[in-house]
Order: structure tokens, then sequence, then C-alpha cells
């Protein structure tokens, strides 16, 4: 028997309209840049898409596993058209060069933004299409918040959404997309997908699928996937801070039975219709959420989370509202991090450890956010910022901080970090000294992530609502491309069956 020959590939990124830090080369190349085989080491028992793909092909007789390109950043600002050409053109040589593949396994994540290309996910399809052919089956996963359109869907039925958030189930859906993928070619089996766009743009401050309105939605995608000839569902929440045509919600429904695929695609679409107010959240602001903090007696660490700077959402990770706070109130048993600032970084190790320097602290990307805060502070450690993360969300992911510092200031510790990257994982502190569970009050530049490994070790969780570009309220924006009338901006009445007739109301 033939041997088939599966490629795999990975194109990753989370572009913020709004934010002034446009994504580079150097922030894939930070991140991760692994091209043939190097894969094999970046991603082999990690929990993550790309991990779940090389398990399945390795389990399975007659299979050629084809590592192509896998490019990373981390959630920022539009990625620069010298950037995205780049690596677009060694995505698609690499697949020229790979001789003949019989499927192709793509992790994306659905809201990427270039410069000059709305939909850059659609485009690379498009060109990928354009080497492959139309008869190659190729499988993506997608991330939870893809702004996910209808031509991707043209390429391909076989999309793969994420079903948890915080996403600790990324290796789960590689493993998914990559059976499907195997089924088609060994068994022959035909796909159809069904797909509902909705004119709504929820936040993603309270789409965490352990409670609320996501946490019904993922039960009733699961019930349906239940039912015959549904192959797979995926709920996508969007991403709201990307300003193009195509944000907002949506419904997949991959069935072996177009019609049933249809119905399910629009009653799933109708319930999501029907739980969005359930997205919406008022915070307290900095001086509230502190107040809050104080007033609550835990034996655990009380977590303030800065959900506008919160770099997984694409935040600068130096914004200084909540530091400025907490370092005037000088609270004991206080960890404040990680907080972006390499210039900072820079004057602790020109000092050493052990000594005394005067810092500016953050506020260096977004001014308009809070300026620097300036502290006299006590250096007591410095790292190269690099380690693995204990999970469960993306385990034994290396994380290369480039750099980091252990500062004191007054009674508080202080974690610095040589890029923005969200505190998602305790590794982040301990890897340089600082236990996260033995403090009192712990600020993190994070929203929803942190809970998969912090939840263990933590008590309340208050969201504080301070000045960022990954602000909740998505009225701070002003929006030019995105589709109107689209809710929550404006007042709409919608029914999913009436859609296409456009009968959308204000
Ligand atoms: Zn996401």
């Amino acid at each position: 028997m033939r041997k088939h020959r599966i490629g795999i590939a990975f194109f990753y990124h989370e572009s913020h309209s709004f934010s002034p830090m446009k994504t580079e080369m150097e922030q894939f190349r930070n991140e991760g840049y692994f091209i043939g085989d190097e894969i094999y080491d970046a991603y082999s028992g990690t929990k993550t898409e790309v991990g779940g793909f090389l398990d399945v092909l390795r389990q399975v007789e007659n299979v050629e596993t084809v590592p192509l390109l896998c490019s990373a950043a981390v959630p920022s600002g539009v990625v620069t058209t010298e950037a995205y050409s780049f690596i677009e053109k060694q995505m698609l040589e690499s697949l020229m060069n790979a001789g003949r593949l019989d499927g192709l396994l793509l992790a994306l994540h659905g809201a990427m933004v270039v410069e000059h290309l709305f939909d850059p996910e659609e485009h690379l399809l498009g060109k990928i299409r354009g080497i492959l052919g139309s008869d190659v089956p190729i499988a993506t996963t997608l991330d939870m918040h893809a702004n996910l359109s209808e031509k991707m869907i043209e390429y391909t039925p076989l999309h793969f959404g994420f079903k948890t958030y915080p996403h600790v189930d990324m290796y789960e859906q590689g493993l998914q997309a990559a059976k499907a993928l195997l089924k088609q070619l060994k068994n022959g089996v035909t796909y159809y997908a069904a797909f509902e766009k909705l004119p709504m743009m929820p936040p993603s401050i309270n789409m965490r699928t352990a409670e609320g309105p996501m946490y019904k939605m993922i039960e009733w995608a699961k019930q349906v996937e239940d039912e015959e000839e549904v192959y797979n569902v995926s709920i996508f929440g969007g991403f709201p801070y990307s300003d193009i045509p195509m944000a907002g919600a949506s419904v997949l429904v991959v069935a072996l039975n177009p019609q049933k695929g249809k119905e399910a695609a629009q009653k799933l679409a109708s319930l999501f219709w029907s739980v969005r107010e359930e997205f919406i959240m008022d915070l307290p602001n900095v001086k509230q959420g502190l107040d809050m903090a104080l007033s609550i007696e835990d034996n655990k660490p009380i977590v303030l989370a800065d959900i506008s700077d919160n770099p997984l959402s694409c935040g600068s990770g130096d914004t200084t509202e909540l530091l400025r706070e907490v370092v005037n109130l000088n609270l004991a048993e206080t960890l404040f991090g990680g907080l972006y600032d390499p210039e900072s970084i820079e004057a602790c190790r020109k000092s050493g450890v052990g000594n005394k320097v005067t810092l500016l602290l953050g506020g260096k990307v977004s001014p308009e956010f809070g300026e620097p805060v300036q502290v006299e502070a006590t250096i007591i450690a410095l790292s190269d910022g690099v380690f693995y993360n204990s999970g469960p969300f993306n385990q034994n992911l290396k994380v290369d901080l480039k750099g980091a510092a252990h500062i004191r200031v007054g009674k508080m510790d202080i974690l610095l970090i040589g890029r923005p990257m969200s505190a998602n994982d305790p590794e982040m502190f301990r890897h340089i000294g600082l236990e996260p569970s033995t403090k009192r009050i712990l600020c993190l530049k994070a929203k929803n992530h942190f809970r998969a490994a912090f939840e263990t070790i933590v008590g309340h969780i208050i969201y504080v609502d301070a000045p960022g570009v990954a602000s909740n309220r998505l009225t701070t924006f002003t929006y030019h491309h995105i589709p109107r009338p689209i809710w929550p901006l404006d007042d709409i009445q919608y029914k999913v069956e009436l859609r296409r007739k456009e009968t959308w109301k204000h």
C-alpha cells in the first residue's frame, strides 16, 4: 500500500488593529520559527496543536509526516506586510519542495490581520490550494477567538476550533483534525461544512468555558455532536480587537449530511444569539479592585488581573495604572508581574544583584495608558528568562522572555520581563525564584488563560478595568472596517433564518 505523505504547518497570530506595536519577523523568531525537522524538537511532547498532529501521524501505519514550517508570534499589533510576505513565501516554498503531498494539517489562529490583508488566513489557504490543487484534503485548527470568514470554508470544510477557554484542548483539536483528515484519506469520508456568521462581536472577558454563556454554548455543541451525521462543531467567539469586515462570532458544523449540518448550525446560531447579553461584564476600576482585594479575607493569594493589558490579548504588558497604585500603597506580600521593560532589565544587569537602582518602570509603549513609575529598587535576581510551561495551558512548551529581573520596591516584589508575555504559568515566576502561592496579592498581566495553572494555588480573582488596548469596553475603539450593524455596538434585531435576505434591522 502506498504511503500517505501528510504535511504539517503552523502559522499563528492574533492581531490587534488598535495596538501601536506592529508585529515583525523578530516577534515570530522570538516565539517560534521552525523549519523542517526543527519542528520535531520544538513540538514533540507538547500539548499544542502541532504536538497533536505529530502524535496521531506517528501512530498510524503507512503515513509519512512531512514537517514544513511552523511560525507563531505572541498576540500584538497587526503583522507587517514584510513579515507576512516572508513567512508566506517560506511556507509556499516548503510546500513546493516537499514533493507529493496527500494531505495537509495546518494549525492557524483565525484572527491574524496584516497591514495589507484583512483575512490573511484565507489568503494563505487560497495560495496553498493553488499549489496542492482542489483534491488534497486540508484540515486546520483554529482559536476559539477566530474571526472566521465564509471563504475559509470554501477551501476546506475541516476546521477544528478550540472548545476550551483557557485553551487547554489545543492538543486535543490537533488530534481531531489529524484523525478527520486520515478518515478522508483512508476511508473516503466526505465532509460538509455549514457556517453561520452572527452579527455580534462579544467581548472575551466572560467567554470562559467553565461557566457562563460559553459554557452553555459548548455543552450545546457537544449535544449536537452526539447526533447522527454530525461530525464536529466549533463555536467561535471571534476577536473583537481586529477591525476587519470578517470580525465577529460564528458557528461551524462539520457534518456527513449537508442538510443535517445546516439545521444544526442554524439552531446553534440562534442559541448563541440568545445568550449574548451574558457576555457583558461590568468591572471595577483599579482603586475599586484594590479596595475589594484588601477587604477580602482569604488564605490563598488574591489575584488582581489587569485584563486590559493582557499580552495574549495584544496588550503591551507595560501599562502602569495598577502598578502605580500598588507601589503607592507599598503592600507587603504582593507580587506584580510580568512587567515588560527591557530597558529596566538592562539597568538592573549593569548594577548587578544586591544593588540598588533608580528605575522608570513601564509606560514606554503606550504612555497614554499611564506614564512610567519612578521607583528605588533592589535587584534580587536576574535570569535569561527561559523556562518551560508547567501547564496545562501550552504544557512543556519552551518560553523565552528575553531576560527577566526580580526587583524589590518597598515591601513589594516585581518581575520585569524582556518581551510582553501573559503571566499564564507560575514557572514565569518560579524560574527566577519567586513563589506566587506564598503571596497575599498577585497583580498579574493576564486575563483568562492564567486560570488553567493558577486556579489551584489562588483564592479570589478580581478583574480590574484599567486603561489599555485590551479593554473590555469595545466602545473605547473607533472601528472603520467591521460590519455594521453589529452587537453590542449597535442595537439590532436578528433572526438566523432571515439573515441572507438582509433583514437585520436597527
Ligand atoms: Zn483565544
